[in-house]
């Protein structure tokens, strides 16, 4: 089975020490393909440097909303040249996040802005996070007159009216551990909604584990069990849909591998 994982924070300086180990894991359970996204600046070289020491990992950069502050004159210097060096796949993880309060929301709202255009202008996907932020985020697209536009939104746990207007709008939805719970009736719903074309999978890593793996760290060759409790409310097989969600991954990255 084709094991992907679009969302995973690979240069957390909480695994980092361990990827070789980790890594292996991840071959042996078949994982094809993941994307390493950057929350903080500080973890822009070991991005890089994984995606150079391992082939199945691809590089992505940004600012998270959590730290809007390192979005710096510097760190846009530094994402523009690794666009124009053609050394990355996406740009991510970029958005708002307005759970802890809006204290700083015109700072995230620039910094996702900044990022977001940068990542259309060199026409690369974009790896968005939203959370409690659904209006603003279709407000800045509509300020910035993006009607279309590449990229998912990650751990995607909204209403069915709300994926309906991303899918709209061109993005994919990808859904992380939160739609393997008991409880996740009505997201599962959800999921079955989206076009198996537009769907993704991720982990996250090391945060969010499925249930099994809980007080431990995840990794992606657990996006497995995603791709389980997809299959399982669709009601096809497991290995039929991992390859169309591997399908769907190397459609949306496919013109920055092409560029790599
Ligand atoms: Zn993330």
């Amino acid at each position: 089975m084709k094991v992907t994982d679009c969302h995973a924070h690979l240069a957390d300086a909480r695994i980092w020490e361990a990827r070789v180990s980790w890594m292996a894991d991840c071959r042996r359970n078949g994982l094809v393909g993941a994307l390493a996204n950057a929350a903080q600046f500080d973890e822009w070289p070991r991005v890089m440097q994984l995606a150079q020491e391992a082939p199945e990992i691809q590089p992505a950069l940004g600012i998270h909303p959590f730290w809007p502050e390192q979005w710096t004159a510097e760190a846009k210097a530094q994402l523009e040249q690794h666009l124009k060096a053609n050394e990355i796949t996406a740009v991510g993880e970029i958005g708002l996040d307005f759970w802890n309060g809006r204290e700083n929301q015109a700072l995230q709202e620039r910094a996702f802005a900044e990022q977001l255009q940068l990542a259309v202008q060199y026409g690369l996907p974009a790896c968005i996070h939203n959370r409690k932020s659904w209006q603003e985020f279709f407000g800045i697209l509509k300020e910035l007159r993006i009607n279309e536009l590449c990229g998912y939104c990650h751990n995607f746990t909204g209403s069915k009216e709300t994926a309906k207007q991303i899918l709209d709008r061109g993005l994919h939805i990808s859904f992380c551990s939160p739609v393997t719970y008991p409880e996740a009736e009505r997201l599962r719903r959800v999921s079955a909604y989206v076009p198996a074309e537009r769907l993704l999978v991720e982990t996250d890593a090391p945060d969010l584990p499925q249930i099994p793996y809980r007080g431990a760290f995840s990794y992606p060759w657990q996006t497995v069990g995603v791709v389980k409790a997809l299959a399982k409310t669709r009601r096809i097989a497991l290995e039929a849909l991992a390859e169309q969600i591997f399908n769907n991954y190397i459609t949306l990255f496919s013109t920055s591998f092409q560029k790599r």
